[in-house]
């Protein structure tokens, strides 16, 4: 029994979601983490702030030499944002199919942003795409 119980909670991945500052000015916090509680994605903790612009200039670092860059950063930290890790099997792909493609002309109805979003940077959340930038966002939100 308790190495099955292991081998089964060893399976569990963690993911970074945010809940953008425009998630939060539109009063869509309810709604999105509805949507997470309702798929059986675990909460693990969960903080609302406001973001500061050299944690977001490094988390969006690949994306640096992009011309909506610094439109990005004083989008990124205008406001209070909800930081939350998800805990689930396969929490990272499930997640980043249930928010849908980046720009919100492309996501599909039924996905976060294909129902809530209208365009770019504005797209009401941020999801990590991969067990290695979960791992790193992990460690950069929630400095553990
Ligand atoms: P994500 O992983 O789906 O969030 O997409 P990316 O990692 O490629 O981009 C990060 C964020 O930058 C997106 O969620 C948008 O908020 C913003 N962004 C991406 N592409 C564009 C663009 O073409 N124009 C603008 N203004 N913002 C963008
Ligand atoms: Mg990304």
């Amino acid at each position: 029994f308790w190495l099955k119980f292991y081998e089964e909670v060893r399976k569990l991945e963690q993911t970074l979601v945010i809940i953008k500052p425009d998630g939060v000015r539109r009063k869509l916090v309810g709604k999105i983490i509805q949507r997470f509680e309702e798929r059986g994605l675990i909460i693990k903790k969960m903080q609302q702030k406001t973001l500061e612009q050299p944690l977001i200039r490094e988390h969006y670092a690949h994306l640096k030499d992009k011309p909506f860059f610094d439109e990005l950063v004083d989008y990124m930290t205008s406001g209070p944002a909800i930081v939350i890790i998800l805990e689930q099997k396969n929490v990272i792909q499930i997640v980043r199919k249930m928010i849908g493609a980046t720009n919100a002309s492309e996501a599909e109805p039924g996905t976060i942003r294909g129902d809530f979003a209208i365009g770019t940077p504005e797209n009401v959340v941020h999801a990590s795409d991969s067990l290695e930038s979960a791992e790193i966002e992990i460690r950069r939100f929630f400095s553990i």
